[in-house]
């Protein structure tokens, strides 16, 4: 049996992007659902590290760069939002911590990119009084300073509960092989099938956004557009488990002048109750070269001469890969936005960052304004929740 549902818009994918995008339209009025063909979440927004960058990683250049302007407004729109006073009521989302940290070894050439780093930032970036150390730091038995950044880090768990929590009821799980894309003679996308064993929906809606990260390459194809391309870049990201270890959320930088700090380290709570450490930068990147063990090797050794007070001799290790998708610019460049790129009735996004999630947003938003696409679809007699099924929360690989 085929049921048809109509609605103002239809967005692929439930990672930050997507939900977030879900929860603006529908306070605007729009009849908007949300599809998601895993875990929502399951990508690379569980996978990331939650922090919420204020630009100082991309200054670190010396230069006010596009990226580090685009950035800079952005942990103040989040924390309006964790205040429930932004545009998205972030209250019962976690925080990790209220801010983070940049450790920078003694060596000239790293003093310089932090003094360069922290100028074009305007005063931003400030060095810590050793009395305020957090004790970690305290306890070093190398020389380095460490700046307090504009940075702050989120709970990514609680951040997905919280933007699925309103909106549980317009979000279904689909089986993505089952899609079907039909276009118009326009070439606009007229209406979608997919299938739940015996039943098939057809889904008909006057916009069709696509926020699936990597999953973005697929319906694109499957829908048949040209213009919207993507890319990946390869993450091999390791964690540390051990009870008692300090909950550390810093940037090591080191002495090459590369934008990628040499480690980055965020700590989270595993369910037994002991800490994680989660370590991408500059590790991840070039680890992607090395298999699993050659990579937990890496990761020891660079923890171990970077803190070397630090006892990790019966500390749990993991690792995995992951990709990071971007829209892929016409230039050898990484996007430093949020992004889209618009075929017929379709707009394809990526936020680039978590932290850019919210400019994402706004600019989808535009653009329907500029289009003239208001909120139109009736109430609709077909109850989705009958025809599909609602998808999980994805857990940290971690837990
Ligand atoms: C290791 C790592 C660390 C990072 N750390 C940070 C950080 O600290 N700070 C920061 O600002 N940014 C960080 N990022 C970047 C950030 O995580 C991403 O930019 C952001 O999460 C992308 O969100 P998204 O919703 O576009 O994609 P995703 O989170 O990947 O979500 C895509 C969703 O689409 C679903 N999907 C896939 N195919 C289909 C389909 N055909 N139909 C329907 N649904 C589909 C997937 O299951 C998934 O739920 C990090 C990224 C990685 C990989």
């Amino acid at each position: 049996m085929t049921s048809t549902y109509s609605t103002d818009i239809v967005i692929f994918g439930g990672g930050v992007a997507g939900l977030w995008l879900l929860n603006r339209l529908r306070k605007q009025g729009f009849h908007a659902i949300l599809l998601e063909a895993h875990t929502l979440g399951g990508g690379q927004t569980i996978a990331s590290q939650g922090i919420i960058h204020g630009g100082l990683k991309y200054a670190l250049s010396g230069s006010f760069s596009a990226t580090a302007e685009a950035i800079a407004d952005m942990p103040a729109r989040w924390r309006q939002c964790l205040q429930g006073e932004g545009d998205i009521d972030l209250r019962g989302c976690c925080l990790r911590s209220e801010h983070y940290y940049m450790w920078s070894e003694a060596g000239f050439r790293s003093r310089l990119k932090t003094f360069l780093g922290s100028k074009s930032l305007r005063g931003r970036v400030q060095a810590v009084d050793k009395s305020a150390y957090p004790e970690f730091f305290k306890r070093a038995t190398v020389a380095g300073t460490l700046y307090q950044l504009p940075d702050f880090v989120i709970d990514t768990e609680s951040l997905l509960a919280e933007l699925v929590r309103k909106q549980e009821h317009h979000i279904y799980r689909i089986d993505a092989e089952s899609l079907v894309f039909y276009r118009n003679g326009k070439g606009d996308i007229d209406h979608l099938t997919v299938s739940n064993g015996d039943d098939s929906l057809r889904i008909e809606s006057r916009q069709f956004i696509f926020c699936a990260g990597e999953g973005n390459k697929g319906l694109v194809s499957r829908a048949g557009l040209l213009k919207p391309r993507s890319q990946v870049r390869p993450l091999h990201m390791v964690y540390v488990k051990k009870s008692g270890l300090p909950a550390l959320y810093v940037h090591c930088i080191g002495d090459s002048f590369s934008l990628t700090p040499k480690l980055t380290i965020t700590s989270h709570a595993a369910v037994d109750g002991s800490t994680v450490w989660y370590l991408g930068g500059e590790l991840a990147e070039t680890g992607v070269e090395r298999n699993a063990a050659e990579q937990v090797t890496a990761a020891t050794a660079l923890v171990q001469e970077l803190f070397p007070w630090l006892d990790l001799s019966d500390a749990q290790w993991g690792c995995f890969t992951i990709n990071r998708a971007e829209a892929k610019l016409g230039n050898k460049f990484r996007p430093d936005h949020a992004l889209y790129i618009e075929e017929a009735n379709v707009l394809v996004a990526w936020p680039t960052k978590l932290t850019l999630t919210p400019s994402l947003a706004d600019k989808l938003i535009e653009h329907l304004a500029a289009k003239s696409i208001t909120p139109m679809a009736k109430d609709n007699t077909v109850e989705l929740n009958k025809l599909l099924g609602q998808p999980k929360i994805a857990t940290a690989v971690w837990n």
